[in-house]
Formats: C-alpha cells, structure tokens, sequence
C-alpha cells in the first residue's frame, strides 16, 4: 500500500478536496505511475458538478503523464523508470470496436479501468476518475491505460497529449479528414480547441477562423495558426465565418464547446455539403434540434466525435514527437502551471475564461522529470 496526497471529489457537486489515499497493491497487469504533471479539463467539471454523469467518490484528472514505478505482473508495456503518457480511453484490443479499427469506442477497457481496485480514503473505496485518476502524486492503472514516450520530452508538455492534443488534433487528422487547402471554423477555443487550431494548420487549412467569447484565447488562436478570429460575445458568428470563406460557410465546422447553441451555430456556419464536428463534451440534458428540411436539403454531414478518433498506441508517440521538434506548441496552452491544492482555482478560472490550460505540476517530480536534455519543448 502507499499513501500519496490525490484530490477526491466526495459526491455530485462537492469541493475537490486534497487528503491522503491509499493506493491499492499493484496487481497483475497493472502499473503504478508517479505523476509529474496532469491537465485539468473542463470534463474534469462536467463530472463534478455533475453535467456528465459518473460515479463517486472519486479522485478524476484524465490529461496525465508522469513516470513509471511499479509494475504488476505479466505487464509488458512499460518497466519502471519509463516515461508515460496516460490515455483515458484504453483499447483492449479484441472487442467489436477494436478489431472495427476504432479503439476509442472500446466496450471493455475503460469498463474495467472503472470497475477494478484503485484506492481508498479512511477505508472507503474510490472510483478511478475517467478511469486514470491523474489528480493524485501517484496513480494505478491498467497497463493498457500508459503510452511509453521518449523521455527527452518535458512531461508537463506531454501530459496535454492525453486529453487536449489527442482530442483536438485527432479531430482534425481522424474524425473529420480535413484536406490541404480546405476552410476550417473552430466554435471555442479552449485548450481542445486550440488544439483544433494547431491540427488545422498542421493539415494545410488555407483558412482557419477561430470563434470564442474571450480575447485571450484569440489572440492564443491567432498565434497557433488561426488566420482569423470572430469575438462572439459582440459579432454575429455565423455570418462572421461566412465572410471569412467567400461566403459559403467552411468545409469543416468544429464545435468544442458541447451546448446546443453553439451546435446550432456551427452547423449554421457549415457550407452546404461541409461538415460539422461535435468535439465538445455536452451533456444528456442538452438538446439540439434541426429541420428535417434543413438536413435534406444542405447536405451537410454532422460527426460526433469521441477522443479525436484517437488510437492512444498509434497517436501519442507521433504527436509527442511533433510537440518535440515544435511543430505543435504545447507551451503555448499552459496558461497557469499549478499545484494540486489550486484545483478548485483553476476550475474557477476555467469559467472566468481566464485559462486555457491550467496544468498541475507535482512538486515530487522535481527538475529532472522536466525533459533529459536539449529538444525539449519550450517552458515557461
Ligand atoms: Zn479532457
Ligand atoms: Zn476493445
């Protein structure tokens, strides 16, 4: 048993509040990782406060990457010592899903991650938040949740790939399959959607029209690759966009915020014959409604969009190999690094609009987990 300092979440609504648990034993095919650094997500919100639905008590996070520790046996992944990125959707790589070739939808992983032994506040059991609990100094997880990375990268840069990286790139890359040369909208611009920008701009967008409420976070957008901006707390988005791509709308329209009037203008500002991307965690309770005329007759096509369509084994090395040579700026999302007793802060700050990244940086981690020499992505 070990005793690290992790932030639980006791019900619905209830304060992140930091105290010790008690990891489990590493058992067979699990991995203990020490964390270095972990993301903090709006997702992260939506299970606090209830807008998704989950279980408790329990101790989320899910944009994680820190250092290997311990392993359990038959793991083959990873030894200690190996740098890893967590993925909050692992593949078990024999279901339906998987063998379809789409691993983020696997029905069995992410069940088990949820159901298996984690840790224990004061004897009571917890649940394994998004079934990777990085808002603790030490996490245990499946093995098939760790992603081996080259340890010349910074893990707190890393730790973007596991959520905010894989989802908006992979959105760009695998869900929509946007071309060289095509017009790209983005409806919020978060850290997932800022990611968005910087796919759009690594998969040749000629045009890149980047919509949010907070100045901030376009002027961010205009430095990762965005050639247009639109303030949508004072302009009219959808006819903003249209004037940004001759009129018509974008072939891709992505919206990351997951509200239904934000939908509706995404969709809106979608060309005929374009496509529109749900990227956005919404809620069950979030309705969206559209013409049966409409979706006849401008032909558009609407995709949801789960992880970015990411294969966490297939991606995650390539997008921190990009994050390395700095083709994508992941130094550029972290607005505010953090400690893990700053949570509730930082959440704070995420509805202000204040932030598009907070990042969690453990103290334990140290100088030496920052990256092993030259190549490493830029810090602040
Ligand atoms: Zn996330
Ligand atoms: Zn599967």
């Amino acid at each position: 048993m070990s005793a690290v300092r992790a932030a639980v979440v006791r019900q619905v609504g209830a304060p992140f509040e930091v105290e010790e648990i008690e990891l489990a034993p590493t058992g067979p095919g699990e991995v203990r990782v020490r964390m270095a650094a972990s993301g903090v997500c709006h997702s992260d919100l939506s299970v606090q406060n209830g807008s998704i639905p989950f279980l408790f008590p329990t101790v989320l996070g899910h944009e994680g990457a820190g250092v290997v520790v311990e392993v359990g046996e038959a793991v083959t992944r990873v030894v200690p010592g190996d740098h890893v990125v967590l993925t909050w959707m692992p593949a078990c790589r024999r279901c339906f899903f998987c063998l379809s070739g789409q691993p983020m939808l696997c029905e069995v992983g992410l069940a088990e991650a949820l159901g298996g032994p984690f840790a224990t506040s004061a004897g009571r059991p917890l649940v394994r938040g998004l079934g990777t609990a990085t808002f603790s100094e030490q996490t245990l997880v499946p093995e098939a949740e760790v992603v081996r990375i080259d340890p010349s990268v910074p893990l707190e840069l890393a730790a973007l790939v596991g959520c905010a990286l894989a989802t908006g790139i992979g959105a760009v890359w695998h869900t929509a399959g946007v071309t060289p040369g095509s017009s790209v909208a983005v409806v919020g611009c978060g850290g997932v959607g800022l990611s968005v920008v910087q796919g759009a701009r690594l998969a040749g967008a000629s045009t890149v029209v980047a919509v949010d409420r907070v100045a901030g976070k376009l002027e961010m957008a205009e430095a990762m690759g965005a050639t247009a901006t639109v303030d949508a707390s004072a302009a009219d988005v959808v006819a903003a966009v249209r004037a940004h791509t001759a009129g018509r709308g974008a072939d891709y329209c992505f919206e990351v915020v997951g509200r239904a009037d934000t939908i509706r203008s995404a969709f809106a500002a979608t060309r005929r014959g374009g496509t529109t991307v749900l990227v956005g965690a919404g809620s069950p309770a979030e309705q969206v409604s559209f013409s049966a005329f409409e979706l006849f007759v401008d032909a558009k096509t609407v995709v949801g969009c789960v992880y970015g369509s990411t294969d966490a084994d297939r991606d995650f090395p390539v997008l921190v190999d990009l994050v390395r040579r700095g083709a994508i700026d992941a130094a550029g999302l972290v607005t505010r690094r953090i400690s893990l007793d700053d949570l509730g802060d930082a959440f704070r700050a995420m509805e202000a609009g204040e932030v598009a990244r907070s990042v969690i940086v453990y103290e334990e981690a140290g100088s030496s987990l920052r990256g092993e020499g030259a190549g490493g992505g830029r810090e602040r």
